[in-house]
Formats: C-alpha cells, sequence, structure tokens
C-alpha cells in the first residue's frame, strides 16, 4: 500500500519518508527503530546525570506566561522541582505547553539537564505524564531525517499497523525450532514495547529473518554458478612473468597466484576474493591470472569502479602483458565512439586478449569470443549486481574479485558462502611507512609551508576535502577551498580541482593533467578514490579527518610513498573530541590496515565498517553482519538446508521468503 493513503501523510510528508527509503505502508513497518526512550526508571532531579540525555520525573510548581525573548522566540518558563532539588524547564516557541501543564502534577521530562546543581535546567524536553508512560514505558527513537520527527514516525507507524496485515513468512518449523515470534508480534513489539523483554524477542526474530533472508539470496545468485565451467585451464608456468618484471614477486603474491591457477584447472568456476592491504601488489595477481587465462585462449575482462582506475590498469598490466603479446583493450564511457567501434570489434573478433573498462561498460554492450576470467576490482567495496551481470555473457567464466578492504576470514566466509579467499598479507620490500601527522586547522599555514617546500623538491601533493555542497557550512568544500585556502597559500603554483559533478571526460583531463605533472597540487572530494597511482606524489592532505573511518583514511593514504623517498600524510581536524584525537592518533602510529579495521570495528562499531557501501551487500535493516555472527552462522545453515530441498523457493511454503528475497535485492538479479 502506497504510503499518501495513510492517515495524516500528504503529499508533503511522502516526499520527506522517500528520503528514509519508506514508499509503502510495508517499508514503514520495517523502519526499526534506532533506539528507545526509557520512561520506566526516572532519575529524581538531583540525581540525573549532567548534559546527557535522559528521563526526570519532576512535580511542576508554575507555569509562567509566555515572554518575548531578544531573538524574537517565545519562552514559558515552568518551575518543577521533587524533594532532592528543582528544575527550571524552559520552553521556546511552544505555545501549548502551559495548556499541557498543571501545576501540582507530576510528569516525565526527557532531555539534557544542563546549569549547575544550584540551578538545574531543561530547555524543550520531550514530556509525558505518567499515564502515558505506564502505557508506553519506552518510546522508540527513529533514525531521522528532516521534518520528520521519531513522534510523527510512531504515529505513521500505529496507522499503518492498523491497516495491514502482516503475512507470516518464515516456515512454522522455523519459528517453532529458534522459538521465534511470529512476523505480525514482532512488528508490534518492535515499535511499540511495553518492556525491554520485547525488544529482545523482536530483534531476534527480524535479525533472524533479515539474514536468512540475505543468506538465501546470495546462495540463490550463487547457485546458478554451480554448473560446470565452459573455460577450464591447463596450468601455465609463470616463470616467464616473473622474470620479465623489474621487481621479484613477493611470497603473497606468488602463493596467491597459486591458488588462483589451482582453482582455473577445477572444472566448477573460480569464485575467489583477493584480499590485500593498500599497495600489497593485487594487480600483479591480477595479471597472473589474466596470463594463465590468455595462454590457455580465452579473453579476460577487468571492471573497475571508476574511468580513472580503468585507464590505469589498462596502463600497469599492458605494461606488464603486451612483452607477451597479449592485446590490452581499454573500454570506458567517455570513449569516442569511433574508438569504442574498434574496440568492440577486437573483442569479438578474439584480438583482444584482455578488455579493460568501468562496471557499466562492461556489463552492458560487450560481445566476447571467449570469455574465460572475470576479474573485478573493488577497491573497497564488492558489487553483487555487475558481477553477475558480466559473469552471464559467458558460460560460467572464471571469476576474482579483489578488495583492500580487510574482512575477518571467518566473517568474509559466513558473508560470502561459498567464496574462497586468497590473502596477500606482505607488502613488497623496501616500501618506508608513510609519516602521518594529525593537526588541527590552526596549523594550516605552516602546513602549506611544508608542502610549499615538498613541491619545491620537484614532488606533487593531493588535498582531499569532504564535499562540494555549499549547504553543508562546516566543512570546507572542495571548490571554496581551492580558491580561498589552497590557491592563496600556494601562490605560484598549479592548483587542480577534481570533484564529482565533473563529467567523466573532465575528470580524466585533471587526472592526466595531474599524472604528467602538469599540476602540482590536486585539491578533490574523496571521488578520486582509492587506487589512482602517481608515483611522484609523494604528501596528502585530508581535510576533516575525522569524518571518515580509519579504513578509508589509510586507502586514501596508501595514495602516496609509491614511488620512493620519504611520504607524507597530514590529517586535519578541528575536532578535539578525545575519541577522534585517539582514533587519528592511532593512524598516525599504525600501517597495518588489518590492524586499522580492527580498531576501526572497536571504536566505530561495525555498523559503519560493514555499511553497505562498503561491501556492496544489500543494506540491512536491522542485523549487524558483526554483532549478529553466530545467528547469521545458523541462517546459513538454515539457507542451505531450504536451498538443498527447493533451489528456486517455488514451494508454497517458500512463498513468503522468496518475497523478502527479492525484496531485499531489489535491483539485483536474484530470482531468474
Ligand atoms: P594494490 O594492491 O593497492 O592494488 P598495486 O597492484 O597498485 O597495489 O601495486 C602497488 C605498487 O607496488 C605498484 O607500483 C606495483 O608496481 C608495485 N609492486 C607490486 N608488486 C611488487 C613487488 N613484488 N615488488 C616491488 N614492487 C611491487
Ligand atoms: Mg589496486
Amino acid at each position: 500500500m502506497d504510503i499518501r493513503y495513510l492517515k495524516g501523510i500528504g503529499e508533503k510528508r511522502a516526499q520527506m519518508l522517500a528520503k528514509l527509503n519508506i514508499h509503502t505502508a510495508e517499508d514503514l513497518l520495517s523502519f526499526y527503530p534506532r533506539d528507545y526512550v526509557d520512561y520506566s526508571a526516572p532519575y529524581p532531579v538531583a540525581q540525573a546525570p549532567h548534559e546527557v540525555k535522559c528521563v526526570v520525573r519532576a512535580t511542576v510548581y508554575e507555569v509562567g506566561a509566555p515572554t518575548r525573548v531578544r531573538s524574537g522566540k517565545k519562552l514559558t518558563r515552568v518551575a518543577a522541582g521533587d524533594d532532592t532539588g528543582s528544575l527550571a524547564l524552559s520552553y521556546f516557541n511552544n505555545p501549548y505547553i502551559s495548556s499541557k501543564l498543571n501545576s501540582g502534577e507530576t510528569y516525565l521530562f526527557f532531555g539534557k539537564v544542563g546549569g549547575n546543581f544550584l540551578h538545574r535546567e531543561m530547555v524543550n524536553p520531550v514530556v509525558l505524564t505518567q499515564k502515558q508512560a505506564q502505557q508506553t514505558p519506552l518510546v522508540a527513537v527513529y533514525p531521522q531525517t528532516e521534518g520528520v520527527n521519531s513522534a510523527f514516525l510512531s504515529k505513521c507507524v500505529q496507522n499503518a499497523l492498523e491497516h495491514l496485515e502482516m503475512d507470516e513468512p518464515l516456515p512454522h518449523s522455523l519459528l517453532t525450532k529458534y522459538r521465534l515470534c511470529e512476523k505480525q508480534e514482532a512488528i508490534v513489539k518492535i515499535h511499540f514495547p511495553k518492556q525491554r523483554a520485547d525488544i529482545q524477542a523482536a530483534r531476534r526474530r527480524l535479525i533472524y529473518e533479515e539474514l536468512l533472508t540475505l543468506q538465501l539470496g546470495l546462495l540463490m545468485m550463487r547457485s546458478r554458478g554451480k554448473t560446470l565451467t565452459s573455460a577450464r585451464m591447463k596450468p601455465v608456468a609463470l616463470t616467464p612473468l616473473w622474470d620479465s618484471l623489474p621487481f621479484a614477486p613477493t611470497r603473497a603474491q606468488q602463493r596467491a597466484a597459486a591458488e588462483i591457477m589451482e582453482d582455473l584447472q577445477k572444472p566448477q568456476p573460480m569464485n575467489r576474493l583477493l584480499q590485500g592491504d593498500v599497495g600489497s601488489g593485487k594487480t600483479l595477481v591480477a595479471a597472473a591470472a589474466i596470463y594463465c587465462a590468455v595462454q590457455n585462449g580465452y579473453q579476460a575482462a577487468l571492471m573497475a569502479p571508476t574511468e580513472i582506475l580503468a585507464v590505469q590498469h589498462a596502463g600497469s598490466l599492458e605494461r606488464m602483458l603486451a612483452p607477451f603479446g597479449i592485446c590490452v583493450v581499454l573500454l570506458t564511457g567517455s570513449m569516442k565512439q569511433s574508438a569504442k567501434k574498434l574496440a568492440l570489434k577486437a573483442i569479438a573478433e578474439h584480438r583482444a586478449g584482455l578488455v579493460v573498462g568501468t562496471h557499466a561498460v562492461l556489463s552492458e554492450k560487450v560481445q566476447f569470443a571467449n570469455l574465460g576470467l572475470v576479474i573485478t576490482d573493488e577497491q573497497h567495496r564488492f558489487g553483487v549486481r555487475q558481477r553477475t551481470l558480466l559473469a552471464g555473457k559467458a558460460k560460467h567464466p572464471h571469476t576474482l574479485v579483489m578488495s583492500a578492504t580487510p574482512i575477518p576470514r571467518t566473517l568474509g566466509l559466513l558473508m560470502f558462502g561459498d567464496l574462497d579467499i586468497s590473502i596477500l598479507d606482505e607488502l613488497p620490500p623496501g616500501r618506508i611507512p608513510i609519516k602521518t601527522y594529525a593537526v588541527t586547522g590552526k596549523k594550516r599555514a605552516d602546513l602549506f609551508g611544508f608542502l610549499s617546500r615538498q613541491l619545491d623538491a620537484g614532488r606533487q601533493a593531493y588535498i582531499v576535502c569532504p564535499l562540494i555542497e555549499e549547504s553543508e557550512s562546516e566543512l570546507l568544500a572542495a571548490q571554496t577551498y581551492c580558491k580561498e585556502i589552497a590557491r592563496p597559500l600556494l601562490p605560484g603554483r598549479r592548483v587542480g580541482l577534481m570533484h564529482g559533478r565533473l563529467k567523466a571526460a573532465e575528470k580524466a583531463a585533471v587526472m592526466e593533467q595531474f599524472q604528467k605533472g602538469e599540476l602540482d597540487v590536486l585539491v578533490s572530494t574523496t571521488v578520486i578514490e582509492v587506487g589512482v597511482d602517481v608515483p611522484n606524489a609523494n604528501c596528502i592532505v585530508i581535510e576533516n579527518a575525522e569524518r571518515y573511518g580509519l579504513s578509508a583514511l589509510h586507502q586514501l593514504r596508501g595514495r602516496v610513498g609509491r614511488g620512493g623517498g620519504e611520504a607524507y600524510c597530514i590529517l586535519v581536524s578541528d575536532h578535539v573530541s578525545e575519541s577522534v584525537k585517539k582514533r587519528l592518533s592511532f593512524l598516525c602510529h599504525t600501517t597495518d590496515g588489518f590492524e586499522i579495521a580492527k580498531f576501526d570495528l572497536e571504536t566505530r562499531g561495525p555498523g559503519d565498517f560493514f555499511g553497505s557501501r562498503q561491501h556492496g551487500l544489500p543494506s540491512l535493516r536491522i542485523a549487524d553482519l558483526m554483532a549478529d555472527s553466530r545467528i547469521l552462522y545458523a541462517a546459513q545453515q538454515d539457507a542451505l538446508a531450504i536451498c538443498a530441498d527447493d533451489p528456486t523457493l517455488s514451494k508454497t511454503v517458500h512463498k513468503g521468503l522468496a518475497h523478502l528475497v527479492e525484496q531485499l535485492f531489489s535491483g539485483e538479479t536474484v530470482l531468474n
């Protein structure tokens, strides 16, 4: 049911809800609270913690008449308290408050208590009568967007619940097996719990349901690859490739290449994840796999997340593979039509051994003569969708996914089912650790002085700013930054600007200038992302560093230090909170990507780290892959059993599950 038909939701509110991805009554009911306010155990006035949101019980003594204050707002002062102390309440622009509060009655107030122990105060606290608090002791707090507050969402959910009977999607056998509550009950309890135990029961049920759905979807996508590959290969000696390099492959690179080689000889298609920290040399391992495929008479395709990376990969792989007569063809969206035609022809006629392109282009228009190997360079995210699309262009080619996100091995196995994992746990020798410093904006003049000296020495620098949106005014927008800070502070230098609003061709042009050394400094938003390789760049400055996870900062830092000599990463942040300081300082002293990811997990929580943007799995509403890994394991076992019995989920008892899978993976091609 469309959300607009619910009571109290008009066109305007529907638009606001759309921002939260809520379009139907069903969406609304599965928009779960992020927390609850507990009115069942309020603080006496004197015991309320200072400047922390909490619930305080107090009796109202007197409600003042509204007065107009200097800012033009109307202020209503309320004197309240209990036998432990007094509490001054201020309500701004709230004309209804005086009719809501009666002198002599006791209420529950939710908000922060400020002031000092002589004068405690609360500003605009939420108020509940004692009776209301008894009826709804736990009040849901929802993730918010502008114009939609939790009280409003609660009301909408209440309305939706009156209109919608939820069908039970889980087979009854699973409900009994884990003693899970029914869907309808779980939905009521998650939004309107009467006690803590309700929340737990509801969460357990909903988390299980979501993880089972995830596992089923992944299994179904994969079961299509269970058949035999048409590209079974013979072993190939890699010595000629290794010997042609200006350096020796690391042991980790050799091991990963050998693992891949094993896979390529099997009758089933390879499904392998290659994990390695930034700079660990994943490209060379990819080259070895491509080398093997082409020697066996197959074509290989490599998909990159951006055009810039595609161009770069094509270049470096060509250098490695051309000596063996392997023709590398580039295919991107911004190429001229005529060049694209030539490339497509070379691919169709099997003159191209390797095709490098962006996800978008490679998954659409290309006809391969004999595709045997698909490699995806996801940098730090997985795209389930594109991978399956391209894999559909051949009869079950081998697939290799490269990623720089360190996922603990056990978790990776649970997340990606039968995906095999190779890890590059060793950096090429001779890498000098990148000197990393955290500074505040006050030091910016010094910082630019330092940059100047590096530029004098002929090096180049990146400066990363978070956004180009002016509306987020506290952030230094890249454009403004360029104009008002970077250019004035670096007089006479060539400062380029790169941001997400540029067209692909414009981005490529800026990047090329930087690569050729025609720019000294590249100011960019994180769209340049990870993966670009400009060896002469040895400094990276990251503004508003507190905005990123440590893993992301580590990735960005990996942009420098590739060309020998000292390299520097300077994290700029004006946030003085202890936790930010601690995190940035950790990064200054650690170079190991796995350690950094672990710290990130511990300090920011898995929600951030495993946000769907990073791993490319559908975004989960309630489950947490790290925290709920035990349920994930159970769900995986159950999913395997269900798929073994009914691989397409077409039995009546699995109809609900099939619907859930379709919903969770909407936009992905799962069920076909
Ligand atoms: P990433 O794993 O981040 O994709 P790359 O494949 O881009 O890393 O490699 C980073 C740099 O290290 C490249 O310049 C590459 O030529 C170099 N490199 C790769 N393997 C080795 C090695 N065994 N010895 C020395 N340098 C290497
Ligand atoms: Mg790379």
